[in-house]
């Protein structure tokens, strides 16, 4: 459908603004003893890829609910679009698509029906009884969408004699239909295989470059963070790392230095008179902390064999960040 310009165009506006803007947030469910959330803020920027994670129980699940106003918060506020979650649930609604973890397909009609009436529920298309009878630009749409994940002929069996990954798919498909500003992400990827993993995010890159999305996901897959602009690391209900994904590293990991020689017993020997701590783990590392790699290897004469740095991963991070919780 073509919308008539708007009177106020808030692009602009919004564009500097927050789109997502959680504040002090809490949830305590009834029958909870602690808080499932407990005290959680942060803010997403229009266009950013903000990338939610933490071990099973840490409030990421809790947390989306709330932000996409199907739980609400015991206290604390959150805004989508400058809409309040709570005073303007529908609104918030209509701004986010929501990809979850539970199929909430029909599964007595077809994967087309099930796309059909969500394009409907939110007035997108008018409402025709027939695929075929529907306009041309819903068919296209649909067509660009289950060509990225690789959906054919499937799209019109009953979702009952779908697989996993194919309904999967399909409330992917279903989730980008209404072009939302922001798009929820819980675990997308599980159940994809590597082929639709990979298509699914060049999709979901696109979808960021050419329409300004916003898009929060949460993931066990420490590598699809990696690329996010801002991550923020739950656990027990609470903020425990925030920053980008280099910042985060940076706090808890820092770049090593791989060091090995002929000589080893002498580049041992040599490392020790130069007061730089290693462990020997077949080649010889180094935890830079902060040091340079050409600081070290300038005052060493031994001629070497392996000379390489190597930078932590941020699933590295995540990992020391959960067990320093844990001691
Ligand atoms: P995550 O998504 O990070 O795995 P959740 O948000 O699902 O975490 O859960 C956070 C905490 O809230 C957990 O301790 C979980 O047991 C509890 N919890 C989740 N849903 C409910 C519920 N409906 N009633 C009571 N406690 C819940």
């Amino acid at each position: 459908m073509t919308d008539q310009a708007p009177l106020v165009d808030t692009t602009r506006a919004d564009a500097s603004a927050h789109v997502i803007e959680v504040r002090d947030l809490v949830k305590r469910y009834r029958k909870g003893t602690v808080n499932a959330v407990d005290g959680v803020s942060f803010d997403v920027e229009a266009g950013q890829f903000f990338a939610l994670l933490g071990p099973n129980g840490a409030g990421k699940s809790t947390t989306i609910s709330i932000l996409t106003t199907t739980l609400a918060p015991t206290s604390g506020t959150v805004s989508i679009c400058g809409r309040d979650v709570v005073d303007d649930a529908s609104a918030v609604r209509g701004q986010v698509g929501i990809i979850f973890q539970n199929p909430s397909l029909d599964m007595n009609l077809t994967g087309e029906e099930n796309v059909r009436f969500h394009a409907i529920l939110y007035h997108l298309y008018p409402y025709r009884p027939l695929y075929r009878m529907m306009p041309s630009a819903y068919r296209h749409q649909l067509k660009e969408l289950a060509d990225v994940l690789g959906l054919g002929p499937e799209l019109f069996k009953p979702v009952k004699r779908l697989s996993g990954g194919m309904r999967r798919k399909l409330e992917i498909i279903r989730g980008l239909m209404h072009h939302p500003r922001v798009l929820f992400l819980d675990e997308p990827t599980s159940g994809l295989d590597t082929a639709s993993r990979r298509s699914l995010w060049q999709y979901i890159r696109d979808l960021r470059r050419r329409h300004d999305i916003t898009i929060c996901l949460t993931t066990h897959q420490l590598n699809e963070a990696e690329e996010a602009d801002q991550v923020c690391i739950l656990d027990h209900g609470r903020v425990v790392a925030k920053g980008t994904p280099r910042d985060v590293k940076a706090q808890l990991v820092h770049e090593r230095l791989i060091l090995d020689a002929v000589d080893r017993d002498g580049l041992r020997r040599r490392l020790r008179e130069l007061n730089v701590p290693f462990r020997d783990d077949g080649a010889l590392v180094i935890e830079l902390n902060g040091r340079t790699a050409h600081e070290i290897v300038r005052s060493i004469e031994e001629p070497l064999t392996v000379l390489r740095t190597e930078s932590p991963s941020l699933e590295e991070a995540y990992l020391r960040i959960l067990a320093a919780g844990d001691e």
